[in-house]
């Protein structure tokens, strides 16, 4: 976590406690019977669309966001105004992610609408389009710009289509705009997801970061299931929730990273990490001994913690400004109703004991749940 964000930023600090609070003091999970203290963050997905279309994307492959989709389209600036108004009285943060979230018309007035009203705002990019953004974003305040970014040129360009060169002049705009501006925010994070092509190029990637001048590096498990379960909660969000299913939608059965190599990557990465001065962090966050456990297939949560806390911390806003605890399902539409009348609503009630209760299948191996 870059030290000078947490030092100069108000709205970091209220919502790094809050959520050391949650995540430490979950009294709500434990006590409260499905009913929920506010949520810490607030997920916008601004829209399904995308520039790319990166092959083990869930999003592209997720029937919802299909152009002939259950969610097409996406909220308007007076829309999201609303929706702001709505949840900035108990201060959340707000992580702000598509599809391609900068392809939005109204993207920048709506991270400053948010910054002005003192919120700490994340957008996640593909960064495509951050060299013709790069000003902007830096002009509305965004607290933390998180870049998805899988690997140096060749990696990426093989693993995501061709984006290496765009991506680079983007982050390179940013950070000159930033020195140029003094200004210490936003806050810039890669975030990288694992898979068999990048894995030998992590150390290369990390000698990248440090030319550009990034030193916070946040690697991603997989996220995975098996199509029979995949199937079964397709089901399960159709008859019991009447909503499409978004999420993981990743069967890997004979495509899994080779454990071995990544046991001795993440050694090695440790070292990299204090030479380099890059912080790495990894999500969800497994022990080094329990790699092998992670990465089996099919998925089981034998070894594994079998709890939850997503549905009490974080809300998503989906495009029809439905809100949503995960995996698509729609609890209420937020533009019509009270924010905290769908958040402790009955059907969020229910939702929220049957998973203390039993997670879903595809939960075995979501980046959400505890490990
Ligand atoms: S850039 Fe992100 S949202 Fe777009 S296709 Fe790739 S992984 Fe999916
Ligand atoms: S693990 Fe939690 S956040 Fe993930 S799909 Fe299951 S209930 Fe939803």
């Amino acid at each position: 976590m870059d030290k000078s964000v947490l030092f100069h930023n108000l709205p970091f600090l209220k919502t790094a406690a809050k959520t050391f609070i949650h995540q430490n003091l979950p009294l709500d999970y434990y006590l409260l019977k499905g009913y929920s203290f506010k949520p810490y963050l607030v997920v916008f997905d601004m829209l399904y669309a995308c520039n790319l279309s990166c092959p083990f994307c869930w999003q592209g492959r997720t029937e919802a966001n299909k152009p002939d989709g259950a969610i097409k389209g996406f909220l308007r600036f007076n829309e999201l105004k609303l929706i702001a108004d709505k949840i900035s009285g108990f201060s959340p943060r707000c992580y702000l992610t598509g599809g391609e979230p900068l392809l939005h018309p109204d993207i920048i007035s709506f991270i400053s609408y948010l910054t002005a009203k003192n919120l700490y705002v994340s957008l996640n990019t593909n960064g495509v389009l951050l060299h013709e953004s790069a000003e902007s974003i830096i002009k509305a305040e965004l607290t933390r710009l998180i870049i998805s970014l899988d690997g140096t040129k060749e990696v990426q360009d093989k693993l995501r289509g061709e984006s290496f060169d765009r991506i680079g002049q983007g982050i390179e705009k940013i950070i000159r705009f930033k020195k140029d501006s003094l200004k210490s925010l936003p806050s810039v994070r890669i975030n990288l997801t694992l898979n068999k092509d990048n894995i030998s190029d992590l150390p290369d990637f990390l000698k990248l970061m440090k030319n550009w001048g990034l030193n916070e590096l946040k690697i991603q498990h997989n996220m995975f299931s098996t199509n029979i379960d995949i199937e079964k909660q397709k089901n399960i969000n159709r008859n019991v929730y009447e909503s499409p299913y978004m999420g993981i939608s990743y069967d890997p059965e004979g495509e899994l990273l080779d454990r071995g190599q990544l046991k001795e990557l993440m050694e090695r990465l440790e070292e990299l990490s204090s030479k380099s001065g890059i912080d790495i962090t990894y999500f969800p966050l497994i022990e080094k001994n329990l790699i092998d456990e992670y990465y089996t297939y099919p998925p089981s949560d034998e070894k594994f913690s079998k709890k939850c806390l997503a549905p009490w911390q974080r809300v998503r806003v989906l495009p029809n400004a439905q809100l949503s605890p995960c995996l698509g399902i729609e609890m209420g539409n937020i533009l019509e109703s009270d924010f905290t009348d769908i958040w402790n609503g009955e059907k969020y009630r229910k939702f929220r004991n049957m998973i203390r209760e039993n997670l879903f299948p595809v939960c075995s191996r979501c980046c959400l749940k505890e490990y």
